[in-house]
């Protein structure tokens, strides 16, 4: 968004607004910090903001300050709408495309609301009047802090919004560790600290509150877990059954295909769970390098995401998911090779 935009939309907001935030579905660390840290800001400015989730999220983010007043779509479908209809603008965080948000899809394309995109996903859609999309930024939730900057407002920036924006980016770099993490991210990290968040607290939270059924999870996943060493790739997968007698939650396969990943010589690393209810195979695709996983997604598992970070989904069985999957790495051979 350059400057003129932004004087735009910073005249827009001079006014009192009906505001609605919309993260995308199955939202994950980056959705939610980066919605609730912006709703914070736009509370303190005086707008009347709610935040709308297209559905549930894991238990291990509902600590983030402003989570009991988050409307789910999926089961608060009415007055969710409500809101959608009479908004006068409607921020869209951490995602690209409008069918991310799955049913909330035609609600946001039907209303009059002016569009606001935030988002770090590479080949943004064209839907928003405004769109600020960065793919060289590690979270929305860093983009969060500098469009706060941008409309020069810094110094609202308290420990609300420094914990939801933490935490984003904390998830977003798997702690720090990706290569989007830069020198930015680290003085972004150490204003939201001298403001004065607990950010032990912080890993605590997301890391540290396990189920029991989780961990024992994790070890089925690691116990299923291939090698294809031809091809530096590693892959995981989870039944249904595995997952009901884990007694899977929201949120227990998060990180899990970060696992293959860890391997040595390892640059290419998969998970395929099974989702009965949806009746798909989700996907989840992560590279070491030069690797392009949004283009691996986007070509074979009607997905897509970021060149090391990236989903998608198959309508076939978990085997012939699998096999699909293994029968298209030979054209990838001299790039997993380099
Ligand atoms: P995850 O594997 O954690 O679900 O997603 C990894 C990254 O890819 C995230 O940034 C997520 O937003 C993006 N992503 C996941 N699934 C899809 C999908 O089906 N389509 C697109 N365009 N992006 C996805
Ligand atoms: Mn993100």
């Amino acid at each position: 968004m350059n400057t003129a935009k932004i004087l735009d939309l910073k005249k827009i907001l001079t006014a009192p607004k009906k505001v609605v935030i919309v993260p995308h579905k199955n939202p994950d660390g980056d959705a939610m910090g980066s919605t609730l840290g912006l709703y914070h800001y736009l509370k303190k400015l005086g707008h009347s903001t709610t935040v709308i989730a297209p559905n549930d999220y894991p238990e291990f983010l509902k600590w983030i300050p402003g989570t009991d007043e988050v409307l789910i779509y999926e089961t608060e479908t009415s007055s969710s709408e409500t809101f959608i209809e009479q908004a006068d603008l409607i921020f869209t965080l951490d995602f690209n495309a409008l069918h991310r948000c799955g049913a909330m899809e035609s609600p946001i394309k039907n209303a009059e609301a002016i569009k606001v995109m935030i988002d770090h996903h590479q080949q943004p859609d064209d839907y928003a009047t405004f769109v600020y999309s960065d793919v060289s930024m590690c979270s929305t939730c860093e983009m969060v802090y500098h469009f706060i900057d941008k409309m020069g407002d810094l110094d609202l920036i308290d420990i609300a919004i420094g914990e939801a924006l933490y935490t984003g980016i904390m998830t977003d770099t798997a702690s720090f560790r990706f290569p989007l993490t830069t020198s930015t991210t680290h003085r972004v990290i150490a204003h939201l600290i001298d403001v004065g968040i607990e950010k032990s607290n912080i890993h605590n939270a997301v890391y540290d509150t396990n189920s029991f059924g989780r961990l024992q999870l994790m070890g089925c996943a690691l116990n299923n877990l291939k090698y294809i060493e031809d091809f530096h790739t590693a892959y995981i997968s989870l039944t249904n059954k595995e997952l009901d007698t884990h007694n899977f939650q929201k949120g227990d396969t998060e990180g899990l295909v970060n696992y293959g990943l860890s391997l040595k010589g390892a640059k290419f690393a998969v998970i395929f769970i099974e989702h009965k209810q949806e009746r798909i195979i989700k996907i989840s695709f992560r590279s070491k390098g030069t690797f392009d996983v949004n283009s691996f997604a986007r070509t074979h598992f009607d997905g897509g995401g970021h060149k090391n970070a990236s989903g998608g989904r198959s309508t076939l069985n978990l085997e012939d998911t699998i096999a699909k999957f293994i029968s298209i790495l030979s054209d990838y051979k001299s790039e997993l090779d380099s």
